[in-house]
């Protein structure tokens, strides 16, 4: 027996979560490849985005740009960036303020203030550039409070390359396609660039972008996304400008998808694989289900042994108050024990 292996602090269970076959989907989809998901909830602070919350933080180290008892570290996002910075902070003695489109759970409020950060909400139609929006926001209260420091998600290096040598590095034997959402767009820019330079040049990877946002577009993509600003309830995934850190050269194809079908799939992966997943994890399975089905997907769809990995993001600890997780939870199965059940309770 090993001792017992003992982590520095909550940092050190960043990161380093399972690969789990989703074989029950895959048979009711007539799959022959494998399905796989990486299952980010199981990572410290509940979803992928811990992992460049602490490399962000420990680069600004490094460099000489965060100061303990002084910094105060400031950040727009969608919540789980800031839920990272936020664990990252309370345990290196960093100040958090962080800025928060109201759409985005009260979950995730909760628990940024649960680690001590300040929480701003902003208007989640506040345009990116608008100086009312989460970003602008974040930029004015860095101007003004000293030592403020914003690590900006959408610029930083080391958002992709924290997948590049985290979260690539942990599937990279398995995988033959790549289906992932994008917000910043670091995780599927970081896990695409270490697939495609040492492992697997030919490995195919798949974008999944809300309809509503303007990610899916650049010089490959199928589907292009229409100027729209129809407001989706998925959080995470999706924007209304490109962010610096998304490389479209890595991306091989977009799928588009919409609420319902999101929704739709968290409640198929909690059902038939007993996983909690959050909404956009819902998104990236139920566009690479499309995509397995459609002509491009076909052949891959039918070879036995080809892995497909579906990055699932977060957790549904995120979103358990919104009224869309309530509705799939509650949802009844169809189920034959409910008329037995019943018989048996009203005739007692
Ligand atoms: N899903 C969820 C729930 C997220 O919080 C994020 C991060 N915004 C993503 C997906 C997308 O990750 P990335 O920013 O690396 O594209």
């Amino acid at each position: 027996m090993s001792p017992p292996q003992v982590l520095d602090n909550a940092l050190g269970a960043v990161g380093k979560t399972p690969l789990i076959r989703l074989d029950k989907i895959a048979k009711d989809q007539d799959l022959k490849c494998n399905l796989l998901g990486k299952v980010e909830f199981f990572s410290a602070g509940g979803s992928v985005k811990d992992r460049i919350a602490k490399a962000m933080v420990e680069a600004a180290e490094r460099d000489g740009k965060l100061i303990p008892g002084k910094s105060v570290v400031i950040e727009p996002t969608s919540g789980n960036t800031g839920i990272g910075l936020a664990m990252a902070c309370a345990i290196k003695g960093y100040a958090t303020i962080i800025t928060l489109p109201n759409k985005m759970s009260l979950e995730k409020e909760a628990l940024l203030r649960a680690l001590g950060a300040e929480v701003i909400r902003t208007p989640t139609e506040a345009a990116w550039d608008s100086p009312t929006s989460h970003i602008g926001v974040a930029q004015r209260l860095q101007r003004e409070i000293p030592y403020g420091i914003i690590l900006d998600q959408y610029s930083n290096v080391n958002n992709p390359l924290a997948h590049e040598l985290t979260t690539g590095p942990e599937i990279i034997e398995a995988v033959d396609v790549l289906v992932a959402g994008a917000g910043t767009g670091g995780t599927i820019t970081g896990i695409a660039r270490a697939i495609k330079k040492t492992h697997n040049k030919d490995c195919i990877v798949v974008g999944v972008d809300p309809k509503g946002s303007v990610l899916a577009k650049g010089p490959d993509c199928d589907e292009v996304s229409p100027e729209d600003n129809t407001p989706y309830t998925v959080e995470g995934i999706g924007y209304d400008f490109i962010p610096e850190v998304l490389n479209f050269q890595d991306i091989d194809q977009w799928m588009k998808t919409d609420d319902a079908e999101s929704f739709a799939a968290v409640q198929l992966v909690m059902r038939n694989e007993g996983l909690l997943v959050g909404g956009s994890s819902g998104s990236a399975l139920s566009g690479a289900l499309r995509w397995l089905k459609s002509d491009a997907g076909r052949e891959t769809a039918n070879t036995e042994g080809a892995n497909v990995v579906v990055l699932l993001a977060d957790g549904i600890r995120n979103y358990m108050s919104k009224p869309w997780f309530l509705q799939i939870a509650m949802e009844a199965p169809p189920s034959a024990l409910a008329g037995k059940i019943a018989d048996i309770l009203n005739t007692k």
